[in-house]
């Protein structure tokens, strides 16, 4: 791989890179594509990482499809898969702890200790194997794009972070790798993720911002089947609680449906 690159940037072409766990789907062929028309070439990498995940059992539930991931990679054009070892990433297995300046004090943060120090982690090695010009992220992990904006930007990468629109099924559903852990019954419950995000972008045009959140909220709650675990309207720049005069407004949620956890967000003002 790090001779690809070298190869790469001794022929002057540009390199894009998007980091993946597998488990391809639409949303991630939106990245693949984005740096298909604008990169001479693509990498894409395949790596479950181990020190982003909070339970064994997720990581060990995580879907697996490296046939058909491949087959995709293939047909998308893409010019190098690297389906890296754990020994590879992590040759030695010390843990790295970013200071992510007070972007991790929300929502996923305090839900996921150690979540993010991961997802530094591994996506800095990979940077520095892969040496990409630019590297793609969906804004479906809201809060990861902004981390990793930051953090490249802080730790001196000279890569260009670019942020790509959530894919989303026809009932708004957005597109993940564990919505394939959902069975149909939990795929209906869960369109009410797509209905309540929707519903507070519809709210705060008339309402103020507490009560907004407040409805919200209890949507959540009054449904049985779902299990919510935080529902916040943060300032899309600085992941801090918005304030009603903010013109800029990302509501952003994570549930659980049965055992499968699901996030989402919207641009809402
Ligand atoms: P993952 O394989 O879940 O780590 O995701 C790899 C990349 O694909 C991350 O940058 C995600 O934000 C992005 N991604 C995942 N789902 C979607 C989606 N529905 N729309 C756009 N990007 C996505």
């Amino acid at each position: 791989m790090s001779q690809f690159s070298a190869q790469t940037k001794a022929e002057n072409k540009s390199l894009g890179f998007v980091p993946t766990m597998g488990a391809l789907h639409e949303g991630h062929a939106s990245l693949i594509k984005a740096s298909i028309s604008n990169c001479d070439l693509t990498v894409v990498s395949v790596f479950v990482n181990p020190t982003q995940f909070n339970q064994t059992s997720d990581l060990e539930s995580y879907p697996r499809t490296f046939e058909s991931d491949n087959q995709l990679l293939e047909e998308l054009g893409v010019d190098v898969m690297f389906y890296p070892s754990e020994a590879e990433i992590y040759p030695t297995k010390k843990v790295v702890a970013y200071d992510l300046d007070g972007l991790d004090q929300l929502m996923e943060g305090p839900n996921r200790p150690g979540h993010f120090n991961g997802v530094v982690q591994v996506v800095t090695r990979l940077f520095d194997i892969v040496a990409p010009d630019k590297a793609y992220f969906g804004e479906k992990d809201f809060q990861q794009l902004a981390i990793l904006r930051h953090m490249s930007k802080k730790l001196g990468y000279d890569v260009k972070v670019i942020g790509c629109p959530t894919i989303r099924e026809s009932t708004g559903l957005a597109m993940s790798s564990r919505n394939a852990r959902l069975s149909s019954g939990d795929r209906e419950v869960s369109l009410v993720i797509f209905r309540v995000l929707s519903l507070v972008k519809e709210k705060l045009k008339t309402e103020g911002l507490d009560n907004a959140l407040l409805l919200a909220k209890r949507e959540f709650e009054n449904h049985k089947d779902v299990k919510l675990e935080y529902f916040e309207l943060v300032n899309p720049a600085t992941l801090q609680r918005s304030r009603n005069e903010d013109s800029a407004i990302q509501a952003c949620v994570a549930v659980w449906v049965g055992d499968v956890r699901l996030i989402d967000n919207m641009r809402v003002k």
